[in-house]
C-alpha cells in the first residue's frame, strides 16, 4: 500500500519504521520541519491512505485537504475531537474513509474491555471509588490525554454514581459524583494509564503500560490497511469489532 506520513515527529517516524517492515512504502511525509506543509494531490504522491499524527490545532484542517484530494486517512492525534463533526462532515461528503482514535495501541484496547468490565462490577458492589490516573512524557501539550477522557467516558457509562468527571478537584472535598482524572507530565516516559478502584478493605488496580511508541505505530498501520477503500467515519473500536466479538 502506498502511504503518506502527515506529520513526521516522533510518532511519524515510528510510523514509517513499522509500515516498511510490513511492506507499505511511504510516497510523501509532510511536516512543517521538512519543508512540507501542503496537502494537495501533487504533494501526497499517489498515496492511498494518509496517517496524520500532527498536533491539535491542525488535525482538522489536515482531514479536510486529505478528504478533498479523495485520500482515505487514520487520524492518530489528540485534543482535537470537539471537531469531530467537521472533520467527518469533509469525509463524507468526499466518500473516503476515516479512522480516528485517541490511542491505536490494541493493547490499549484491550485494557478499555476490562476497565469497562471491572467498571460494571464495582459498582454492582457499590463500595468502592473509582478514580483515574495517567501519566506520559514532559513534552505531551494536552491533558488528561485522550485515552484518559475515553476511559473517563467509558468508566461514567458504567458507575450509576459518577455523572461526569474532571480534571481538577474543587476547593474543598471532592464532589462524590465526580468521576476525577489525575494527569502527571514527567521524563520521557512512553505513557501510562491506571484505574483505581479503592474499597473499604482493599484496593485493586488495572494499569496499562506502554513500553514503546511501536504499539501505537502497529495499531495505526493495521487501521490504514483496514480503512483502505472504505467510505465512511470509523472508531477504532469499530474496526476491533470484528475481532471482540463480545
Ligand atoms: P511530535 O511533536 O513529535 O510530532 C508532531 C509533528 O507534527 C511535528 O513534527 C510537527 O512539525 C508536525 N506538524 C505540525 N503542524 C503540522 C502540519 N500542519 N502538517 C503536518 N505536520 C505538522 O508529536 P508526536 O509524539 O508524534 O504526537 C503527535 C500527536 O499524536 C499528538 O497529538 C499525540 O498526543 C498523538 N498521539 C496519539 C497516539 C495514538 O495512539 N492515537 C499515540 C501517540 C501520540
Amino acid at each position: 500500500m502506498k502511504l503518506a506520513l502527515v506529520g513526521y515527529g516522533k510518532m511519524g517516524r515510528v510510523v514509517e519504521n513499522v509500515a516498511m517492515e510490513r511492506g507499505h512504502e511511504v510516497v510523501a511525509r509532510i511536516d512543517p520541519t521538512l519543508d512540507t506543509r501542503d496537502i494537495s494531490v501533487a504533494t501526497l504522491g499517489g498515496a492511498e491512505v494518509a496517517i496524520e499524527f500532527t498536533v491539535p490545532d491542525v488535525a482538522v484542517d489536515n482531514v479536510t485537504a486529505l478528504a478533498a484530494a479523495g485520500v482515505d486517512v487514520v487520524v492518530g492525534t489528540t485534543g482535537w475531537h470537539e471537531r469531530l463533526d467537521e472533520a467527518a462532515a469533509s469525509v463524507n461528503a468526499a466518500g473516503t474513509g476515516m479512522v480516528h482514535a485517541t490511542n491505536f495501541s490494541l493493547g490499549v484496547s484491550l485494557f478499555l474491555r476490562l476497565a469497562r468490565m471491572a467498571a460494571r462490577m464495582a459498582d454492582a458492589l457499590n463500595e468502592y471509588d473509582v478514580h483515574i490516573l495517567e501519566t506520559h512524557h514532559r513534552h505531551k501539550v494536552d491533558h488528561p490525554s485522550g485515552t484518559a477522557i475515553t476511559l473517563a467516558d467509558i468508566l461514567i457509562e458504567e458507575l450509576t454514581g459518577k455523572e461526569s468527571w474532571s480534571a481538577t478537584l474543587p476547593d474543598g472535598a471532592p464532589h462524590p459524583q465526580v468521576l476525577y482524572v489525575a494527569s502527571e507530565r514527567v521524563g520521557e516516559t512512553a505513557g501510562s494509564h491506571v484505574v483505581g478502584l479503592e474499597g473499604p478493605d482493599d484496593r485493586i488496580e488495572l494499569r496499562h503500560e506502554a513500553r514503546t511508541r511501536a504499539g501505537f505505530a502497529r495499531g495505526a498501520v493495521t487501521a490504514a490497511e483496514w480503512i483502505r477503500g472504505k467510505s465512511g467515519v470509523f472508531t477504532l473500536d469499530d474496526m476491533l469489532a470484528e475481532t471482540f466479538t463480545y
